[in-house]
């Protein structure tokens, strides 16, 4: 059985990820962050669904709880097969109200988070036949986005995270990809309201919204063996967005 870490995975892309992959047969673990209730919730139903799962509480940057994860996916799971960096946080807001702990926090949880969950599990995902890192990014980090500055800075630095190491870990059959969401129905959008939900549907050709499942599907694909020799993309799953 492959073992699959998402990080964030208590809602939103992360949980439709867990879900799916383990729909699919792979032992699932699912990091939260402060979401406790809702990763145990999901835990329940996976379990309920006959799936193997369980919950690691880890706030991605913070380097010991992120070593301690790692240790508890090699304890229980066997090792780490698939690694998808996935938790994340946006900051709406102009660039002078991007105040420096604000650019901190989202560069530190969208990027360095990033570096220090691969960090912490590459030796073990090298360890995989066929190890998988898919990292989340965002169509603002390709396109840029008004009033998301630091968000769309750290989301470009995820690609270019992405297709470096790529290049460095291809040699040990490790595929390194990233996936850019456009609009994706999730709390992280609840903020927009109706008109700018239609604007975001107006400018996207397949005229409608993104769903979690939709990323979802586009990761197990890159998880799987047709996928095998794709490594280093960005890939939209956008409606095509850009
Ligand atoms: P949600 O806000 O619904 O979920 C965010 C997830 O990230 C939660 O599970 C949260 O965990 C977790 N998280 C946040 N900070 C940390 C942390 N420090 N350590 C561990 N986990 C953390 O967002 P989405 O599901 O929409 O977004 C998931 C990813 O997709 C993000 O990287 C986002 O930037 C990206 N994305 C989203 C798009 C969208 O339109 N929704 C578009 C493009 C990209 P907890 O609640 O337990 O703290």
């Amino acid at each position: 059985m492959k073992t699959v870490l998402i990080t964030g995975a208590s809602r939103g892309i992360g949980a439709a990820c867990a879900e799916l992959f383990a729909d699919n047969g792979y032992f699932t673990v699912i990091n939260y962050n402060r979401s406790e209730e809702r990763a145990e919730e999901l835990r329940r139903k996976i379990e309920a669904d006959c799936g193997r799962c369980m919950t690691v509480k880890a706030d991605v940057t913070d380097r010991g709880e992120v070593r301690r994860m790692i240790s508890l996916c090699e304890y229980h799971g066997g090792g780490i097969d698939v690694l998808i960096n996935n938790a994340g946080i946006d900051f709406y807001g102009t660039f002078e109200q991007t105040e420096p702990h604000v650019w901190d926090e989202v560069i530190n949880t969208n990027l360095t988070g990033v570096y220090n969950v691969t960090y912490a599990a590459l030796e073990r995902i090298k360890e995989s036949p066929c190890g998988r890192i898919i990292n989340i990014s965002s169509v603002w980090g390709t396109y840029g986005a008004a009033c998301e500055v630091a968000y769309s800075a750290s989301k470009a630095a995820v690609a270019g995270f992405t297709r470096s190491l790529a290049r460095e870990a291809g040699p040990s059959g490790v595929t390194v990809n990233c996936i850019a969401p456009g609009f994706i129905e999730t709390e992280m959008n609840a903020r927009f309201d109706e008109a700018a939900v239609k604007d975001v549907i107006y400018r996207t050709p397949l005229c409608r919204t993104g769903t979690a499942y939709d990323v979802a599907l586009t990761a197990l694909f890159l998880s799987s063996e047709a996928a095998s020799f794709v490594t280093g993309q960005v890939i939209g799953v956008d409606g095509g967005f850009i």
